[in-house]
């Protein structure tokens, strides 16, 4: 049994202005080509150890292609074309080879030019080399927008928890689907249901409620059915396409699509529970003040969080925490190579003038311009993560500086990162411990770390690129009527 696995993943920000060249893209997206992906994925938290272990357990001879994936700006039509040339050179080699199964990871909100829907352009590559019958199973991000053009394609299965835990079970399980069809000779049957519903990704932490009681039920309703796999897709506003959504996938042996229309008229139903009220820079800065708990108060500012393709380099809220001027408060990071640059002409304890920050997006909030900043620390950002999102990982935030002025100091680094645990402070010498005010750009992810950790956590929902203010987001392309902008969207599927 040889089966053809690969990761491409891209979670796209339509609304940046920048466009990503394959160049970019290569250096942002963990590029891993051929054996060095078994490598480096086996055994490891991601979709790819899940299918590797799978495969190994029954013996299937893995044929490893490309492995890559990011959040940012939209890609370049060239840095498509370019990748999936790699993947299609490789298919065509593992097919005169001899070729059973692919198992294949997308993610599932992917923005591209030239296409509106670069998953189904992925899928319909890798069919057109393999033909109508060969099991193609593809593990999915739970934020991805996914369309019934996908599941004609491809069985789809989707991970179930925000922050992102289960990427090695969803791998797995997608794997020992295809093994199962490629032995019995069945075929592995999708349906996709979209509703005309954005759940926020501010909405989307899946331990808080309704979340947990949705999880229960789909299971109950798997097992009840016999179905292969059931998962509610959030999806992912920022994209700005017509396939832009959350939807219910259902993956059986035999007529999915009235369980996918059940399930999707049960979460309709739920759907005044996904609407989130933002808070400002300020509001978020009033609430984290009137925290009664020992400890740190984390405040994610979710609107520039780098994980769903914003600058990272916004300035709101450390403009607010700035200005507040509270004792213990800490920036953990703003990105800025070359601010960077410029304090690192310099040495540990000099003071300096300098601009930080609001280079990228004018969205984000005007750069900063800091008098006299105190130079604390500077450091290579590297650092080992302590998060169960991908424990023991080794990752940097690049060459940065910590800096103080007044009572805030601020991290500032060279390479765009999500913040998931307190090691990038640690990285700079920092004690988490030692702070009271702490903020970072991160929507869900971080709380796998921190929940358990900070006195509370606070999210900071200012204008920009990743805002969950829908309201304030320039849709263009998106379908109508779409609950909550549309109050009075109606959904029926049965009609
Ligand atoms: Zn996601």
């Amino acid at each position: 049994m040889r089966i053809f696995i690969g990761r491409y993943g891209h979670e796209g920000n339509g609304f940046s202005s920048e466009v990503l060249s394959f160049k970019d893209y290569q250096q942002r997206s963990n590029w891993i080509h051929g054996q060095a992906l078994i490598d480096t994925h086996q055994d490891s938290s991601s979709y790819l150890g899940g299918i590797i272990d799978e495969g190994c357990r029954h013996h299937a001879e893995l044929f490893p292609s490309l492995s890559c994936g990011c959040a940012a700006p939209t890609l370049s039509k060239e840095c498509v074309d370019l990748t999936i040339e790699v993947i299609v050179q490789d298919l065509k080699q593992a097919c005169a080879t001899g070729l059973d199964g692919v198992c294949f990871s997308l993610h599932g909100a992917g923005c591209a030019e030239g296409t509106d829907d670069l998953e189904d352009h992925v899928l319909s590559e890798l069919r057109r080399i393999v033909g109508e019958e060969m099991p193609i199973c593809v593990p999915l991000d739970l934020h991805g927008n996914i369309t019934a053009q996908m599941a004609s394609k491809a069985a789809l299965f989707g991970i179930k928890q925000n922050p992102h835990l289960d990427c090695r079970e969803t791998g797995a399980l997608a794997m020992s689907a295809c093994i199962e069809s490629i032995l019995s000779g069945r075929r592995l049957l999708t349906a996709c249901i979209q509703l005309p519903l954005i759940i926020p990704p501010t909405a989307g932490y899946t331990m808080d409620p309704p979340f947990p009681e949705i999880d229960a039920y789909f299971k109950q309703y798997k097992q009840s059915h016999r179905l292969v796999d059931a998962t509610l897709f959030h999806g992912f506003p920022f994209c700005n396409q017509a396939k832009m959504g959350a939807s219910v996938v259902v993956v059986s042996w035999e007529k999915p699509t009235v369980h996918a229309k059940e399930l999707a008229t049960y979460i309709w139903e739920k759907r005044y529970s996904f609407v989130v009220e933002p808070l400002s820079a300020s509001e978020a800065m009033d609430k984290a003040e009137s925290c009664s708990k020992t400890g740190y108060v984390i405040i994610n500012e979710s609107s520039d969080n780098p994980g769903g393709g914003a600058p990272g380099d916004g300035t709101h809220l450390l403009g607010e925490l700035i200005q507040r001027n509270l004792p213990g408060s800490l920036f953990c990071y703003i990105y800025d190579k070359q601010a960077v640059q410029e304090i690192l002409c310099h040495h540990v304890g000099d003071t300096v003038d300098v601009t930080i920050g609001g280079k990228t997006e004018s969205l984000h909030g005007a750069p900063i311009y800091l008098q006299k900043a105190r130079i604390i620390s500077m450091s290579d950002g590297e650092y080992v993560t302590a998060s169960t999102m991908e424990p023991g990982k080794k990752t940097s935030i690049g060459q940065c500086a910590r800096i103080r002025v007044g009572n805030t100091e601020i991290i500032v680094g060279s390479r765009l990162q999500q913040v998931y645990d307190d090691r990038p402070m640690i990285a700079t010498g920092a004690d988490p411990s030692k702070y009271r005010y702490i903020c970072i750009k991160s929507t869900n992810h971080f709380k796998a770390y921190f929940k358990e950790r900070a006195a509370d956590t606070v999210p900071c929902d200012s204008p920009g690129i990743h805002s969950c203010d829908l309201s304030s987001m320039p849709f263009t392309k998106i379908r109508h009527p779409m609950f909550p902008i549309d109050a009075n969207a109606q959904f029926n599927p049965f009609e």
